[in-house]
């Protein structure tokens, strides 16, 4: 049977067949495996055998065609999995309140570039204030949605870019990611998080799951922030600045101060963003350091 992984929950996984979800709990080799990085993850398709009543056990993961990567917390030369086969990742942060960060956002689009997942930018909350420096995403050709889930402002823009993929959400918490949902899809009742909340949540039972939004289906998950890089090194992370013209003198020109590097040139013309362009320089960094820690 084959089937795709819906949801991951702390003793199992929900495969969603076309005899409907079948739970596969997580244990011995399985559970080995997730350390290695083979184990399923939400989004992947999987071969199935069953074993009872809506209940089975996961023989093999399919060849994933994107991925969402990050280095094992534990042993950073090891690569986990976060999501897979998804169409793509839809950062949301807030106009204000908290106030964006846009080196978090260029973390996101480049290990979204590195997993084969293209990006957008969701500004929500955009009833609170219009960012000027949403323009450095449209210069790069990535696509801006402007939405408010409290006026319902933009929300068609949004579910029109869901249509037909499977997208995930990634974002600080607070940005508005389960009020947006939640008007994506009324019947769907998530609960907002309260912060300090002691209640049920759903976040305490369920790591990430794939929620249908009418259309579209979205990767809900609380853990999903930013989270390191996998797959980028110093040397090549420019290749994952989308806007960033080819032409420069030195094949490997790392856009510092070598001379003749197109990339700055556009820069100064204002073609490319400076925030951008900052934030190649300080990812640059990031990558350049940890590799000397390991
Ligand atoms: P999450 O942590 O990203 O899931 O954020 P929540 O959905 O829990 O929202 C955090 C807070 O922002 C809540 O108090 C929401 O009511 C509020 N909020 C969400 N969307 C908007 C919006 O578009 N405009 C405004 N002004 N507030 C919003
Ligand atoms: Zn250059």
């Amino acid at each position: 049977m084959l089937g795709q992984v819906v949801r991951i929950r702390a003793n199992g996984l929900e495969v969603r067949t076309e005899e409907g979800v079948v739970r596969c709990s997580l244990r011995g080799r399985l559970k080995k495996e997730r350390g290695a990085g083979k184990l399923a993850t939400v989004g992947d398709e999987v071969e199935l055998e069953a074993s009872g009543a809506g209940e089975g056990r996961i023989g093999r993961v399919l060849p994933r065609r994107t991925k969402l990567s990050r280095p094992d917390p534990h042993n950073p030369r090891r690569e986990l999995v976060m999501v897979a086969n998804v169409d793509a990742l839809v950062v949301v942060v807030a106009a204000a309140d908290p106030p964006p960060d846009l080196l978090t956002i260029d973390k996101c689009t480049v290990m979204a570039s590195a997993g084969g997942v293209p990006s957008a930018v969701c500004v929500n909350k955009i009833d609170l204030e219009s960012p000027p420096w949403m323009t450095a995403y449209a210069k790069a050709g990535i696509q801006v949605m402007k939405t408010s889930a409290a006026t319902g402002a933009g929300l068609e823009d949004l579910r029109a870019f869901l249509a037909g993929k499977l997208t995930v959400f990634v974002g600080p918490s607070g940005v508005g990611k389960s009020t947006l949902l939640n008007a994506l899809k009324p019947g769907l009742a998530l609960k907002t998080r309260e912060v300090g909340g002691t209640g049920e949540g759903r976040h305490t039972t369920s790591w990430a799951e794939i929620v249908d939004v009418g259309g579209g289906r979205v990767i809900d998950t609380p853990g999903l922030e930013f989270f390191g890089l996998w797959g980028v090194t110093a040397a090549d992370v420019g290749e994952r600045f989308q806007e960033f013209p080819s032409g420069c003198k030195f094949r490997n020109c790392q856009h510092t101060n070598e001379p003749k590097c197109v990339v700055r040139d556009e820069v100064g013309r204002g073609v490319v963003a400076e925030s951008r362009y900052e934030n190649y320089l300080a990812i640059r960094r990031i990558l350049m350091e940890s590799a000397e820690m390991f």
